[in-house]
């Protein structure tokens, strides 16, 4: 059995490409050309030479020696919060812009929440030279200034979406209708391991990189190349991804999925995706997703804006549905706790999404000869103001 991508595709019963017709050229085309550019030689020289120069790859794979000591397990942090701009999303929009260019488009279109990923977007489109718009709900604009401003900054223009609930799920129908619009010159580069097919395998692939550098640096300090564990929280699934894909059909390494709980799973607050998500399709594909009895969307809740997502990626899904991954469910309390435990035993300050994944240690106890590789997606120098409102430090 292979949890990748099938050729349709699909993952199991999820994922596919629900778009309307207006969408096929784009999506068409992108699917017939994805898998063929990724594979020429120059595309590859040059994605490499970017994250390497650029992005500063490879990340280190630290070994966490009190944070292991605390836990009675052998604990490696992959540090993706290194990454140039400061979290994981900046692999996966070099690649993109690459495809753009590529694919001949010079105008670039991006959908943010907490405005991470249109950072990310925002700055390749410096590096290329490319037109850059973003769309943002505008009550993520209102609540993540310091992003916005970051934005306008590196040249590109935010548009505010206006509808529904103003945040990420409406910013992402405004990119899609932005798309539609303008079929010819523009690339959407879609900021997860969501959306129509191949978005969900071309971001996974693109992330790749973070699992293909763990199987090296983890085989020059341990001798394998394979954890026992590899731990990662799961907004839309793109870093996650990353960490798993080249464990996904290795059976010896257990794959373990954090998601946002908020208030917790059972209050009505939460963004425990997979575990209260039921099958339908939310931005062009079919997944777990977040609704109501009559299929209205819920709208989802984590004091972390990067997790509040309501649908996850096809691939995650199908991890779910089938229990390759293990999902755990981790609450804002939980969450900001293991934040501060981090910083203070490590001197590394997580972003919150990143902490759910190491709130996981308090719960599950692993063998103390396990290795277990946390992806630490992002930096939390963006939280500050959230990590000290909560604390009152
Ligand atoms: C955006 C973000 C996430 C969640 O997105 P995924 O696609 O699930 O990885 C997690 N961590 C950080 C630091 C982020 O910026």
């Amino acid at each position: 059995m292979s949890y990748h991508v099938n050729d349709k595709g699909y993952y199991g019963q999820f994922g596919g490409a629900f778009i309307p017709e207006m969408l096929y050229p784009n999506i068409e085309e992108l699917r017939q050309q994805y898998l063929k550019i990724m594979s020429e030689s120059d595309f590859k020289a040059e994605f490499d030479q970017l994250l390497k120069h650029y992005v500063g790859r490879p990340t280190p794979l630290y070994f966490a020696k009190r944070f292991s000591e605390k836990y009675k397990t052998k604990i490696y942090f992959k540090r993706e919060d290194l990454c140039h701009t400061g979290a994981h999303k900046v692999n996966n929009t070099i690649g993109q812009i690459l495809m753009a260019k590529r694919l001949g488009k010079t105008r670039i279109i991006a959908e943010t929440g907490a405005g991470q990923h249109g950072v990310a977007t925002a700055t390749v489109c410096a590096l290329a030279g490319l037109e850059c718009i973003v769309y943002m709900g505008e009550i993520d604009i209102a609540r993540q200034a310091p992003n916005v401003a970051r934005m306008k900054m590196l040249g590109a223009e935010v548009r505010p979406a206006t509808s529904g609930s103003k945040t990420l799920k409406d910013a992402t129908n405004e990119a899609i209708r932005d798309w539609i619009n303008n079929p010819e010159n523009t690339h959407y580069i879609i900021g997860s391991a969501v959306g129509p097919h191949p978005y969900p395998d071309m971001v996974s692939r693109f992330q790749s990189v973070v699992s293909d550098e763990i199987k090296w640096q983890l085989n020059a300090v341990e001798g394998t190349s394979s954890p026992d564990y590899v731990v990662a929280c799961v907004g839309g699934g793109s870093n996650a991804a990353g960490a798993y894909y080249h464990f996904l059909d290795d059976e010896r390494v257990g794959l373990i999925a954090v998601e946002a709980a908020g208030k917790g799973v059972d209050t009505g607050q939460s963004a425990a995706t997979s575990i209260l998500g039921k099958e339908g399709i939310i931005h062009g594909s079919k997944t777990l997703l977040m609704q109501t009895k009559d299929g209205q969307i819920t709208e989802p809740y984590s004091i972390s804006a990067g997790l509040d997502y309501p649908g996850v990626g096809p691939m995650h899904a199908h991890l779910y549905t089938t229990k390759r991954a293990q999902f755990i469910p981790v609450t804002d309390d939980e969450a900001m706790t293991a934040g501060l435990t981090l910083s203070q035993l490590e001197g590394i300050i997580p972003a919150i999404e990143t902490a759910h994944a190491f709130a996981i240690f308090e719960t599950k106890t692993f063998n103390p000869d396990d290795i277990v590789v946390v992806c630490l997606s992002g930096r939390g120098d963006k939280d500050l103001n959230t990590y000290i409102d909560y604390f009152k430090l």
